[in-house]
């Protein structure tokens, strides 16, 4: 079990935990994560902003076929759904979370280079990979007393755990930003890596094909909307404000169930 220090204090609406026993350059990180959460939040509201106004531009169908192989006039029939999922997002993002800093990202226990960033789930990934991914944690319905009305269920918020973050990230605060993204993709919205060995990450420039496979029960935009990469890769192009995509750590690959190994 990680052990993290106590949270520390941030002007902006996030804190973060450093994990004990390494050494670490805990100013530096401070001023990174700060600039990290800046962009990751002009990212969200930019993209929302595109996707609300009456005419989709062009990129932004190309984009939607790229990440959710989806045409325009599929896209067009989900656009509302998109629009109203980076609501929530860009509403999380706003509300108070807590970062868990450490060097090396663990992960079922493990030391994990590979990982950039994790969130861990409350529901459990199911043992088939044949069989979808639950569409709500286990904590996702709560019940309500209205009294004389009885018990009410209702959504819980939000889906998953606190955000552990490779320190080196804050190294390249618009490369941190976007793995924020992705976590929080898993945080607030409950999606997931995709199946199979490998999972499905777009490559560090936000290119590649994903092939769902035979894992899929659904069609592949379904499948790859619920997807945390395919969606922060979209919002990323259609916000156009990740140009600075260099300096990350190696990836040396991905590997099964150990985080989040994007990019
Ligand atoms: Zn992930």
């Amino acid at each position: 079990m990680s052990r993290y220090g106590a949270p520390v204090g941030q002007p902006d609406n996030f804190s973060l935990a450093f994990k004990q026993g390494v050494n670490l350059d805990q100013a530096g990180i401070t001023q990174g994560a700060g600039e990290a959460v800046r962009i990751c939040k002009q990212i969200v509201t930019r993209a929302k902003s595109r996707l609300s106004g009456d005419t989709v531009p062009n990129d932004v169908i190309g984009f939607a076929q790229t990440y959710f192989q989806m045409d325009r006039d599929a896209f067009l029939i989900k656009k509302d759904w998109f629009v109203r999922k980076i609501g929530i997002l860009e509403t999380g993002i706003n509300t108070a979370f807590l970062l868990k800093i450490t060097d090396v990202v663990d992960t079922n226990g493990e030391p994990n280079p590979a990982a950039n960033g994790k969130v861990p789930l409350r529901f459990k990934p199911p043992q088939n990979p044949n069989k979808p991914f639950p569409r709500q944690p286990v904590t996702y319905w709560g019940t309500t007393d209205y009294g004389e009305k009885g018990m009410v269920s209702r959504r819980t918020f939000p889906h998953a755990g606190n955000m552990h973050l490779k320190a080196a990230l804050f190294n390249e605060p618009p490369t941190a930003a976007f793995v924020m993204l992705h976590e929080f993709c898993h945080k607030f919205l409950g999606f997931h890596d995709g199946r199979g060995e490998d999972g499905w990450y777009f490559d560090r420039e936000g290119n590649g094909v994903i092939d769902v496979g035979p894992y899929s029960r659904y069609d592949s935009s379904r499948e790859l909307r619920h997807t945390a990469d395919a969606m922060a890769w979209f919002i990323t192009k259609v916000a156009g404000k990740m140009d600075a995509m260099d300096g990350i750590a190696n990836n040396p690959g991905a590997q099964k169930n150990k985080g989040c190994v994007l990019l």
